[in-house]
Formats: C-alpha cells, sequence, structure tokens
C-alpha cells in the first residue's frame, strides 16, 4: 500500500471520505450475512415445523435487509467516487502545475505521448483505486472473515471441508494474475506503439506525402495493428479460461458440500436449513477468490501508474528561484549583460560552450554567428536561465543571473524562436499571449513594426483569425511576424532574435530590420543569423567555432581580416554577385 501512503498528501484532506465509504461498504457485506440467516429460519422455522404465521415477517425482514443493503452501497459508491475524483482533480492540476515549472533539462528527455498518457491513463487507475479498489480490497479480507466466523457459528466441522477448498481457488487466482499481468502490459505498449504511429503520421503527413510514403505508412501501421490484435488475442485466451476453471473448482466446492452436509443432515447434526445457509455461504468465500486475481492485477497496476505520476511530481527543478532570490524593478532595470569566462556542458556530454567572455552595455545590438553546433543557441538558453551555467557566470546589470527571480529575469526577455510556435487560439490571442487586458491598438503597433498588420486586414475576420495548432494555414514568414510581434508587445530590455527572420525573404528583413532598429532602442539585442547582412549593424559580433569565441567585432573590422567571418562574407557576396549577373543574363536573353 506504498502508493497510497505517498499519495497521502492530496487526498487525506478528505480521509472521513475514505473512511466513511470503506465503513458503509463493510454494513453493506455484514448485512449479506443475514439472507443465509433468513434462508435458514425459512426452512428450520418456518417451512419444516408448518409455521406459516412467521412468513410476513420473514419477508419483512428480507425487505427491510435488501434497502438497507441498497442504501449502504449507494453510500460506498457515493463518497468512494467522491474521494477519488477529489484526488484526481488535485493531482491533475498539481502535475500541470509541476510541468509548467520543469526545467528544459526535462523536457530534452521527455516524450509528448508518454506524459499525456500519465496524465490520463494513470491518473484514472489512480481514481479508480483510491475510490473504489483499496475499498474492495478490504472488503475482500471482511467477506472471508465475516463468511468464516458465521460458518464456524452453524458447523465447525463443515466449514474445514469449506476451507479445504480455498488453497485451489487462490492457486488459480494467482496464477491468472501473474499471467494477465504481463499480457496487460504487452498490450499497452502495443496500443502506446499504435497510437505513437497515428500521432506521427498525422503531424507528419506533408512529409509522407512528399516522399511518397503511404504504403510504407500503412504497412507500419498494420504490423503494430497485427501485434496489436495478437496480444488482445492472447489476453481475452486467458480470460475465457479463467472463469470455467474457477466454475469447475467452486462446482467442486459445491458438490464436496452437498455431500459431506447431506450426509451430516442424515446422521441428523446437522439441519436442512444449515445446509441451504451454508450454500449461500460459500460464495462469501468463493467470491472473493474469484475476484483476487483481479484485485491483485488492480493492485499492481495502479502502484506503477501511481510511480508514474509521482515521477512527475517528485522531480526536482533545475533551475529554481534561490531562497532570498532578488526581485528585478522594471523602472531601473537597464538591461546590461554580462559572461564571464562561461562553460556549459549538456548532461555528461562534452562541452557545448566554453569560455566565453561577452560584455553587451545596455542598448547595444549583439551578433552570434557560427555553423550548426557551434554554441549560438546554448548561448542564448543559458542567458535566459533555461539552464544554469556549469563555469563561470552571466550577470543581469551586475547581479549574478542565479541570485534573481528567474520569472523577473525571463519577463525583461522576449526571444523570437527560429521554430515558432503558434498556439491554437486567434491572431490577437497570439500576439498578446499571456497578457491580460493588453489595449488592441498596442497589439496592432506591435503588428505593424512586425510587418504583419497587413496581412492580418487580408484576413476575413482580421485579428480575430483562429490559427491551428500548428499555425495553419499560415506561412513560414507570416508566422515568424506573428512571433515577432508578440516579443516586441512584451516590452522587453533584452531581445533576443534566434534566427528570427530565416523564412522571410530578404526584402521583408529588410523592412522587419528597419522596424526593429526604431524598437531596438534602449534594449539590449542579441541576433542570431546565418545572414552576414543582418549583423552589419551590430556592434558587436562573435564569431563561434565548437563552442568557442573565434573571432570578435564589427562587421567592417571582421571582413578585412582573414578569417571565418571573411570566408562566409566571400560566399554569401559571391553568391550575391552570381545571381546579380545571373538576372541580368537572364533579362538580355529576353
Ligand atoms: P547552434 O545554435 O550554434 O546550432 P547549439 O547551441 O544548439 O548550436 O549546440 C551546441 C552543442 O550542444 C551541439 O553539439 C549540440 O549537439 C549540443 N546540444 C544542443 N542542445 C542540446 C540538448 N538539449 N541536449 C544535449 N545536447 C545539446
Amino acid at each position: 500500500m506504498n502508493v497510497l501512503r505517498r499519495l497521502q498528501d492530496y487526498y487525506w484532506e478528505k480521509k472521513t471520505y475514505m473512511f466513511v465509504s470503506i465503513l458503509f461498504l463493510a454494513i453493506a457485506t455484514a448485512l449479506g450475512l443475514v439472507y443465509p440467516k433468513l434462508l435458514q429460519i425459512l426452512i428450520d422455522d418456518v417451512i419444516t415445523p408448518r409455521n406459516f404465521e412467521l412468513v410476513p415477517q420473514l419477508a419483512l425482514a428480507v425487505v427491510g435487509v435488501v434497502t438497507l443493503k441498497a442504501i449502504m452501497q449507494f453510500l460506498h459508491g457515493f463518497f468512494g467516487a467522491r474521494l477519488g475524483n477529489f484526488l484526481a482533480y488535485r493531482l491533475r492540476n498539481a502535475c500541470y502545475e509541476k510541468l509548467q515549472f520543469l526545467s528544459f533539462r526535462y523536457y530534452d528527455t521527455a516524450r509528448t505521448g508518454d506524459l499525456m498518457s500519465r496524465l490520463t491513463g494513470d491518473l484514472e487507475a489512480i481514481r479508480l483505486f483510491i475510490g473504489f479498489g483499496f475499498a474492495q480490497i478490504l472488503n475482500l479480507f471482511l467477506m472471508v472473515g465475516f463468511g468464516a466466523a458465521m460458518m464456524l457459528s452453524i458447523n465447525w466441522q463443515l466449514t474445514l471441508w469449506t476451507l479445504i477448498t480455498i488453497p485451489p481457488l487462490v492457486f488459480v487466482a494467482i496464477r491468472f494474475e501473474s499471467r494477465i499481468h504481463p499480457a496487460f502490459q504487452e498490450m499497452r505498449l502495443a496500443l502506446g506503439s499504435l497510437t505513437t504511429a497515428v500521432q506521427e503520421n498525422v503531424t507528419g503527413v506533408r512529409t509522407v506525402k512528399a516522399f511518397a510514403r503511404e504504403p510504407h505508412e500503412v504497412g507500419k501501421f498494420s504490423l503494430r495493428n497485427d501485434r496489436y490484435k495478437d496480444n488482445q488475442l492472447h489476453a481475452s485466451g486467458l480470460w475465457s479460461r479463467y472463469f470455467p476453471v474457477m466454475e469447475l473448482l467452486a462446482s467442486g466446492c459445491a458438490v464436496l458440500l452437498l455431500g459431506v452436509g447431506g450426509t451430516m443432515v442424515i446422521r441428523g447434526t446437522l439441519t436442512i436449513g444449515e445446509l441451504v445457509a451454508f450454500f449461500s455461504l460459500i460464495w462469501y468465500i468463493i467470491g472473493p477468490m474469484w475476484g483476487l486475481g483481479f484485485h491483485i492485477n488492480n493492485y499492481t497496476q495502479s502502484e506503477a501508474s501511481g510511480e508514474r505520476v509521482l515521477g512527475i511530481l517528485d522531480r526536482p527543478i533545475d533551475v529554481r528561484d534561490k531562497e532570498n532570490a532578488l526581485a528585478l524593478d522594471p523602472e531601473t532595470v537597464r538591461g546590461q549583460v554580462t559572461f564571464e569566462k562561461v562553460g556549459f556542458a549538456y548532461g555528461n556530454k562534452l562541452h557545448a560552450v566554453h569560455d566565453i567572455n561577452l560584455d553587451a552595455p545596455p542598448g547595444k545590438v549583439i551578433g552570434l554567428l557560427g555553423g550548426t553546433g557551434a554554441g549560438k543557441s546554448t548561448i542564448i538558453q543559458l542567458l535566459m536561465r533555461a539552464y544554469d551555467v556549469t563555469e563561470g557566470s552571466i550577470k543581469f546589470d551586475g547581479v549574478d543571473i542565479r541570485d534573481l527571480r528567474v520569472e523577473d529575469l525571463r519577463g525583461q526577455i522576449a526571444t523570437v524562436f527560429q521554430e515558432t510556435f503558434l498556439f491554437s487560439s486567434t491572431i490577437k490571442g497570439n500576439i498578446g499571449y499571456g497578457m491580460n487586458d493588453v489595449p488592441m491598438e498596442d497589439i496592432v503597433r506591435a503588428a505593424k513594426l512586425a510587418k504583419a498588420h497587413d496581412f492580418i486586414m487580408e484576413m476575413k475576420e482580421g485579428y480575430d483569425t483562429v490559427v491551428g495548432e500548428r499555425g495553419m494555414g499560415l506561412s513560414g514568414g507570416q508566422k515568424q511576424r506573428i512571433a515577432i510581434a508578440r516579443a516586441l508587445l512584451k516590452n522587453p530590455k533584452i531581445l533576443i532574435l534566434d534566427d528570427a527572420t530565416s523564412a522571410v525573404d530578404m526584402e521583408t528583413e529588410h523592412e522587419i530590420q528597419a522596424g526593429f532598429q526604431e524598437v531596438m532602442k534602449g534594449r539590449t539585442t542579441f541576433i542570431i543569423a546565418h545572414r552576414i547582412s543582418s549583423l552589419r549593424h551590430a556592434d558587436e559580433i562573435l564569431v563561434l567555432n565548437e563552442g568557442h569565441i573565434v573571432q570578435r567585432g564589427r562587421h567592417e573590422q571582421l571582413i578585412a581580416e582573414p578569417g571565418p567571418y571573411q570566408e562566409v562574407y566571400n560566399i554569401q557576396y559571391a553568391d550575391h554577385i552570381a545571381r546579380t549577373a545571373e538576372d541580368e543574363e537572364g533579362r538580355g536573353s529576353l
């Protein structure tokens, strides 16, 4: 019952529901024992001595017991459901909240499908177990205990004969559980891979079609579907064998009882009424054994589900506020960023960046250039404290960012990522993401600066147009412009443009950058770019290679000295010249 203990914080507040629900179930079970007794009385005291005046009282007693038992069962269900739902509600909220605050390091390895199943299937298993399963297991013991006690009070020899049949029943139940449990796990895995195939297929439908790989996808799905079907057949085969075997054993028990009990009746050591009562009472023993496999299975599954949900809740947060973290006053923030001998490695990998030194005075523009994997994004991630540095320190207005409140620091930074994520909401909602009561003029102003206003106005619903979860219906450049508007609206002290204009054409890039000149005033800006044209006006350009700064300076300075910057410049410049020449040739031949 480890899972019950570890989840205690989330349901203990409603512990009364738990106790009351168990109590009502126990009363219902105890009331069930009255039937065999009434049967015994009916046969021994009414039918045999032909004492029929007792019939109305007995009938009344049966009605009374049935009604009371039904009420008790209803109350058990009512409080069990309340407890389970309360717990599931608290756990859902707690998990979601935790997921918001878990660091990037967690998401580097987390899988969406896995997280979704923890928040749905696993939570449901916990809800059912805490709400009902736990009480049912306790009730199992109560039934056997009550039943055996009642049997003993009637005839101890016959009770012992009945109890002989328990070991084979328990054996079959436990053996069944040990086989159905892995079968269920297999089935769940197979279902997981089936749903992953569907999810990936829908997400990557463009790639599938572009490569004409539909038959491959159909084949892949059908293999997984076959596996799922085989698993299902195996599990249902186990179920279909279990019940007949249990029934056979239960019937064996009844036959034994009839033989031994019948002999006792003939010898006069047992009344017929007592034998009939025994017959109803054996279900108090056989019934729980029947359900034993199911309950053990339910328990182990809930324990596994509990572990998986607690795996989220107990996960430590890597990047978090220190105890006396400093708050930033938006009025006095300047936006100076300093990197001092910064080094960082992801997990146990080699260093992603090494010995990075940089000083970005307020309002200055820093450009970052380098090939894929050079460490540009890592520098930006460290600045926004997605990860904490492993060596050196980063300072914001002279204070180590690890001493600042994470929320305050990130509140001063707006990033436009290369990959734009749009939420399934309106364009207005996407630009003003997470901000309450933003005046429409501010949204429009940001959109105009990001050169997004015109295409938004061309849409039928304008700013109220709903965009899909992946921003369907908008071009890459349009999505990026919405993301730029979102960043500008935040009015940050630090602006990070992570290859932000890669999806727009040169002309638009110029336009957006002209807009940026205006909004960059008074903000420290970091630009990651592949095109040298985006970095021309930077106050300092850092050229990175394999995590090291290999060159630094202004554009004019860097093109004049031999090195990687000049090489990139020459390639891009040569490209430009070649294209201009081709254009002219093309025009000449027309
Ligand atoms: P760039 O932005 O210049 O393309 P990155 O900063 O993304 O380069 O990557 C620098 C190095 O760190 C690369 O070797 C890359 O493989 C590694 N890296 C980047 N992100 C992660 C991550 N989340 N987990 C592990 N390694 C990473």
